[in-house]
Parts: structure tokens; C-alpha cells; sequence
């Protein structure tokens, strides 16, 4: 049975959790001098087709193909417009098409993204993606891998940890896709059909297998890490070296596979313990051969996702979303006609002086008023009636200290300022 279609709504009272997370995420990458590229949630699907056909095997290719949501025309013919599944592609064009090359570029988006579920639903998720462009230097995936880690600690995910493994090149791979074939053959009958197939059409495609008897869910088989070239296995070390003098935490997972095969060498996910199990909330890896392959152009990249729903959840469960000082604010309501203007005015001037207001509509009693006030945190109440006004007054009312008064209006503004510093929160 399909399960109800769910959409990705965050309600006023969540926005700011998402707020505080995306502005931790980005004091992170502006450290790191990354430039955040807002893509169109609109894509061109030929563009998105080429990419994904020329990065995957077929079979894999078609599976991502697959998930790409097509818009429908009013006619019921579909559309050659999507729905943005992932950003990488759209980088990559951008960067070999409208920038400086033999430059290195460092670029974040984040977002919504939309993809069919394995029951063909539409789904929609928030996404962090962050690339490297233009440098193969060992360097670049350490920057990028430290930098993941440093989001992590910034989110107060201190106990997130890095997974490595490295995927090897054009000259190593080879090897290895051999000496697994030759297993898989050697030990057809130890594996379920799917499993080999999967398997022996792409030694690197991931494979969750429930199967117990099968010898891809006990993870047997020969290793990439065994097969590394010279120049992958020293890079390698290398990176576990870099990895370890930073103090990162990290662990070595020769078992680590990744949904996309076109990475090359160094592969990584963030992961976490939650509920008594390992959670991978991001990863990613370098990509050196993408580039050519879509664009044309040889760009050496590195980059990584973050599952920035997973992260959310899980700062929720954790209550890790500092909670916000409130603003001081002035509830302001007129008790008679033609006020208006004057409550205007009024509050065009505490706005200047960044004092946030709200503005009664309607025309309420004072003990309305100052329940609606009460409930929408607000510290002063302003109420102008004719028969003050007359007077040249204004009831003002401080909730901190418990006590009102009928001020003269070219006081008003100054004593809520008075309020305001005695009230020692943010405005
Ligand atoms: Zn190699
Ligand atoms: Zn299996």
C-alpha cells in the first residue's frame, strides 16, 4: 500500500530552528571562503539526463533516470522540465561554462530537492551540498572532510565521526572489478541472483542485502583497498595521516560504498550514533572524471552532501536548537477613530529606532488587548484613546516592572527606550 503523500512544510514555529541550523552550517563554509549558488528548482531534464547517463553504468543510470520527477504539460505530455534532484550536475556546468578554469572554486547550495521513492511517490528533502572545483591535491578533500567535521561540532554533533575508504582510479579499479567477478563466479550459488547481478555489473553498487545466506550481506569478497595502485594507496595513507594529526575522528570502513560508482579515490560519509544505530548523514568523495564526462572540460572535484532533515531531527531529539532571546517588542492598539495615522506614525518610528511592534486591527477592550499583548511577548502596550490624546497622552504599560501610566506623547518614544535598556534583552 502507498503510504500518504507527505510535504516538506516548516511551520512558523520550526522556521527558526531551520534558521539557526542553516546560519551554523554557513559560519562554517564562510570560514572556508565557499560561495553559496542558488539553482533553479527547475531543470532542464536533457541536461540532467546526459549528466547522470555519462557518470553511471547503465543500469544504475537508469534507476537514477527513474527518480527524476518530469513536470506535466497541460496537454498530459510530459514535460522536459524537473524537478531538481540533486545540485552536482548543475555546479559542474556552471563552473566549466561561466568560470575561470585552471582556478579553484568553492561553492555551496542548499535546498529543496525532489525524487521518486522506491514506491514511485514524488519526495521532497532538504539538502546541503558542497564542491571543491579544480584541484586534485590531497589537500582539497582534507579541506573539504575537516570542514564537514568542523559543521558537525558547530551543530553540537560532536560525536559525528568519519568513515573512509578509498575507491581507487582508472588504472587500480580495473583490477579489482576483475578479482570480484572472478569471486562472484567462483561462488555463484553463495549469492542471491540479485546480489550477483548488482554485483557483477558493478562490483562498487551498494547493496542492501536481507538475505542471510548470501555472501554480499556478510560483506565477503575481495577488498578495493587490496588492489590500490602505488599513487592511490600512498594518497590514501596519506589522507589517514592528515586525518589523524587533525585528531578527527575517523575510522577506515573497506566495506564503504556509495550510491554514485564515479567517485574515485577518497570516499567518506559523517556518521552518527543515534537510537542504538550508525546513521549516515552526509558523505561524499572525490569525483575527478565527472567533469569530462559531462561537460567536456577535465575539472578534478571533490564534495559532499549533508542530509540536513537527518541533522534536523536529530538536533530536535537531542535539543540542541538554542533557544532565542525574545525581542523586545511594543504591542500598540488605538481605542477610537481616526488614530490611525498617529498609531502609524508611532510605529514608524520605533521601527526606525529597530524596535519591533505589533499593531492591533481591531478594536478591542484593554483586558483583551493585554492578553493578546501577553501572549505575543511583548514587553510595552501602547493604547491611544481620544480623551488621552486630547491631553497630548498615551497609556503606556510595562509589563516587566508590572505597572502603567499615562505618558505625554513626545515622551513616549524615549521612556519605551528606557524600558527597553532596563529590559536587557535583544531588539
Ligand atoms: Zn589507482
Ligand atoms: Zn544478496
Amino acid at each position: 500500500m502507498k503510504k500518504p503523500l507527505s510535504f516538506h512544510e516548516i511551520m512558523p514555529d520550526d522556521v527558526w530552528k531551520w534558521k539557526y541550523m542553516e546560519n551554523q552550517v554557513e559560519q562554517v563554509l564562510s570560514l572556508y571562503n565557499y560561495q553559496e549558488i542558488r539553482l533553479s528548482v527547475l531543470q532542464d531534464y536533457n541536461i540532467l539526463y546526459k549528466g547522470i547517463t555519462a557518470l553511471l553504468d547503465t543500469e544504475e543510470a537508469q534507476e537514477i533516470t527513474g527518480q527524476i520527477i518530469n513536470l506535466k504539460q497541460p496537454d498530459g505530455n510530459i514535460s522536459l522540465l524537473s524537478l531538481r534532484p540533486e545540485g552536482t550536475i548543475n555546479v559542474l556546468n556552471h563552473v566549466a561554462n561561466n568560470l575561470e578554469q585552471n582556478k579553484i572554486h568553492r561553492i555551496f547550495y542548499h535546498g529543496h530537492m525532489f525524487r521518486k521513492d522506491a514506491q514511485q511517490q514524488p519526495m521532497e528533502f532538504d539538502q546541503l551540498g558542497v564542491e571543491l572545483l579544480g584541484s586534485d591535491s590531497i589537500l582539497s578533500e582534507n579541506e573539504v572532510m575537516n570542514m564537514g567535521v568542523r559543521i558537525c561540532e558547530q551543530l553540537g554533533l560532536k560525536d559525528a565521526r568519519l568513515e573512509i575508504n578509498s575507491f581507487g582510479c582508472n588504472v587500480c579499479r580495473p583490477a579489482y572489478f576483475k578479482a570480484m567477478r572472478q569471486f562472484l563466479s567462483d561462488n555463484k550459488d553463495k549469492f542471491c541472483l540479485s546480489c550477483f547481478e548488482a554485483l557483477n555489473n558493478n562490483p562498487l553498487h551498494p547493496t542492501e542485502c536481507m538475505d542471510s545466506n548470501c555472501l554480499h550481506s556478510t560483506k565477503q569478497g575481495p577488498k578495493i583497498h587490496e588492489h590500490l595502485c602505488n599513487k592511490c594507496k600512498t594518497n590514501f595513507d596519506r589522507v589517514k595521516k592528515i586525518q589523524t594529526n587533525l585528531g578527527n575522528n575517523f575510522k577506515i570502513n573497506h566495506n564503504l560504498v556509495k550510491n554514485f560508482s564515479y567517485y574515485n579515490e577518497t570516499v567518506f560519509n559523517f556518521v552518527i550514533q543515534t537510537n542504538g544505530h550508525t546513521e549516515v548523514i552526509g558523505g561524499g568523495g572525490r569525483y575527478d572524471y565527472l567533469s569530462n564526462r559531462i561537460t567536456g572540460k577535465q575539472i578534478p572535484a571533490v564534495g559532499f552532501y549533508l542530509n540536513l532533515d537527518l541533522v534536523y531531527n536529530i538536533m530536535s531529539a537531542r535539543n540542541l536548537f538554542q533557544t532565542q532571546s525574545k525581542p523586545f517588542r511594543v504591542y500598540i492598539s488605538t481605542q477610537s477613530d481616526d488614530l490611525e495615522i498617529m498609531l502609524l506614525q508611532i510605529v514608524q518610528e520605533l521601527h526606525e529606532d529597530d524596535i519591533s511592534t505589533i499593531i492591533n486591527t481591531d478594536r478591542n477592550p484593554t483586558e483583551k488587548d493585554t492578553e493578546v499583548a501577553l501572549e505575543n511577548d511583548c514587553q510595552v502596550m501602547v493604547i491611544l484613546r481620544a480623551e488621552n490624546i486630547r491631553e497630548g497622552k498615551a497609556l503606556l504599560k510595562n509589563f516587566i516592572k508590572e505597572k502603567q501610566s499615562y505618558v505625554s506623547l513626545s515622551d513616549l518614544l524615549p521612556e519605551i527606550d528606557i524600558i527597553r535598556k532596563s529590559a536587557q534583552v535583544t531588539t
